[in-house]
């Protein structure tokens, strides 16, 4: 545990100030641990896993963050159910459950979050999503209890789900049996596909905003307002895919949150579509 801890190194963003305490759990019993720091010092709580769909705000998050990896890391195959550590990074799900000859997320493969984050969100790529193929996760409440909800119980939308004020320890993934030759051919075509369209050499959060339904993608429509290379400090619409934001070396996040008011009011005068935000911008 470490207290008043930047929490850039925690984004891919590279961004956001201090974490009033940043926790590191070696297992469950630390994340219900850091939940009784919150719950005794009444500080409000938070986790998150990769840090690649958040924009750390540069006041930090006055509470308790509890950063969901190494330690929440389990990765069993049981016949052709995964269970899965909320602290598995995405891509590596996808691969070892591809090497082992099952599909099912393989199409997660350049999606550089963990499972956690990702069931939460509802993560998702190429037409597959985590709503998919989950049968049950394991989560913790505030208070410290842990419990199995069952798909079935799980409202899942495009990039959310109703889970709530709860912490994602563990997932169980119904996959299918399929030659592993057959799922390394589709995800090295799909990883060709990503390196060419991603700003990988700069600092990103994916997506800003969700697609809007319809037949333009979020991306498509900030492209047509002529945005690519709107700058504010040092943040910038992506030059190479509109829907990024990306931090150019020095961006705090009060610039991307300046490039996000133009971009969302942009679109909306001139296309009449109003963006809504797939980053969850967090913090004070
Ligand atoms: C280059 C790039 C490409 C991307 N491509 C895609 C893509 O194709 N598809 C896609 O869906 N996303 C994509 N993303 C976004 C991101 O990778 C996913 O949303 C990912 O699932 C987030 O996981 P994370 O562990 O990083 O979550 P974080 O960013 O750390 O957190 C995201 C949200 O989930 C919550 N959360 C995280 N972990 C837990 C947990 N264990 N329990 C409860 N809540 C939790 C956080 O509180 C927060 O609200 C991309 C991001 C980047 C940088």
């Amino acid at each position: 545990m470490l207290e008043n801890e930047p929490l850039a190194a925690s984004t891919t963003y590279r961004i956001g100030g201090p974490a009033r305490f940043l926790v590191t759990p070696a297992d469950a019993d630390d994340v219900a641990k850091a939940l009784q720091l919150a719950q005794d010092r009444g500080l409000p709580w938070l986790a998150i896993g990769l840090g690649s769909n958040v924009l750390v705000k540069d006041g930090g998050f006055p509470g308790v963050v509890i950063r969901v990896g190494k330690g929440l890391d389990r990765f069993e195959m049981k016949g052709a159910t995964a269970i899965v550590g909320a602290g598995v990074a995405t891509p590596i799900l996808a691969r070892r459950t591809a090497e082992a000859g099952f599909a099912g997320v393989e199409r997660f493969r350049g999606i550089p979050g963990t499972v956690g984050g990702g069931v939460y969100m509802n993560a998702g790529a190429h037409g597959a999503e985590f709503a998919e193929v989950l049968t049950e996760v394991t989560v913790m409440d505030a208070k410290g209890r842990v419990r199995q909800i069952a798909r079935k119980q799980i409202s899942f939308k495009y990039r959310s789900s109703n889970l709530g004020n709860v912490i994602v320890l563990e997932a169980k993934l119904a996959l299918i049996e399929e030659p592993p030759a057959k799922l390394k051919e589709i995800q090295d075509k799909l990883l060709r596909w990503r390196k060419a369209g991603t700003p990988f050499d700069q600092p990103n959060c994916g997506s800003v905003f969700k697609n809007p339904g319809g037949t333009r993608t979020a991306g498509a429509l900030i492209d047509e307002c002529g945005l690519k290379g709107y700058t504010v400090g040092g943040a910038q619409v992506s030059t190479m895919h509109a829907n990024y934001i990306v931090n150019t070396g020095n961006a705090t996040a009060s610039d991307v949150l300046k490039v996000i008011e133009h971009v969302r009011k942009t679109v909306a005068k001139k296309t009449g579509v109003e963006l809504e935000l797939e980053v969850k911008v967090i913090g004070v």
